[in-house]
């Protein structure tokens, strides 16, 4: 069977994301560690959209490839693979968590990578398919007070672009959803709470992050800005010489607050 499969699909963008292909009829799997919620939305969408839909409840940062020997043990071909689950950390690089800053490259980008090199091996063969990764805004600036996160997104950025033209004559896509700052789950883990700014002119939803992300499966975009506030902010600070762009992400991001208690 032909099937979407989504990382992070338990919450926020990878919830909304999958339910961009649901509703259009694609067969799906889940992927992310709460199993329970994963489960109430497989019973969501197959109710509600009529799709198959499989779950994978697994830690990415333990073993990736148990994500692809389930889908070949089940005789899935993943001719989309959606790379979305990720987190990020707030506040001081000097002064955060070091186990956090590590585990957030095993997972923004070592899983990422390895899901990437297992499936594509069989996309190959299949001769068509399309990788989906969710960087973020912060694949295309240096950001102060969330130093390791966004170094993780540009990780992602350069190694979707530079994989992009090896695959060129593949049939294969690689494209990069880059959601600006969203409503969902992520600022908690992050260990934040968005400046207010974001949460009102700049406000975006999960599900607005996900129907931009469906636009580059239908395109043959590169890459997604969400939002057109976002578009024209980053192009105006990526153009910026690097040091100053990070004083002016810098400036902005002190003003999102560190989690008193987090
Ligand atoms: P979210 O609601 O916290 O979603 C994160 C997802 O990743 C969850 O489904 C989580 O599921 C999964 N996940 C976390 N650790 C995992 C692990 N070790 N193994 C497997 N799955 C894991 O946040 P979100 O905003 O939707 O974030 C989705 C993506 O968008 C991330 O890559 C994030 O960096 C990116 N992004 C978010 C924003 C934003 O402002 N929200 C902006 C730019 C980019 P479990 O906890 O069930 O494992």
């Amino acid at each position: 069977m032909n099937v979407v499969l989504v990382t992070g699909a338990s919450s926020g963008i990878g919830k909304e994301f999958a339910r961009e292909f649901a509703c259009r009829g694609y067969n799906l799997v889940l992927v992310a560690r709460r199993a329970e919620l994963l489960e109430e939305i497989r019973k969501e969408f197959v109710e509600e959209y009529k799709v198959n839909v499989d779950c994978f409840a697994c830690d990415l940062t333990a073993d990736p490839k148990a994500v692809y020997d389930f889908c070949k043990e089940k005789e899935y071909e993943v001719s989309v693979l959606i790379n979305n689950a990720g987190y990020g950390d707030y506040g001081n690089f000097i002064d955060s968590d070091l186990d956090k800053a590590l585990g957030m490259i095993e997972l923004n980008n070592k899983a990422l990578v390895a899901l990437t090199y297992y499936f594509i091996k069989d996309m190959k063969n299949a001769g068509y398919g399309h990788v989906i990764n969710t960087g973020s805004v912060a694949s295309l600036i240096p950001g102060p007070y969330m130093a390791v996160y966004y170094a993780t997104k540009a990780f992602v950025m350069s190694f979707s672009m530079a994989l992009r033209e090896e695959l060129r004559d593949d049939n294969i896509k690689v494209s990069v959803l880059c959601p600006a700052p969203t409503r969902s789950d992520f600022w908690k883990v992050a260990n934040g709470e968005t400046a207010s700014i974001y949460d009102n002119v700049f406000a975006r939803t999960s599900s607005d992050a996900a129907k931009t992300g469906y636009q580059l499966f239908t395109s043959n975009k590169p890459y997604a800005i969400d939002g057109i506030q976002y578009k024209i902010l980053i192009n105006v600070a990526r153009h910026l010489p690097l040091e100053l762009c990070a004083r002016a992400v810098g400036f902005l991001q002190s003003k999102t607050k560190k989690k008193r208690n987090g």
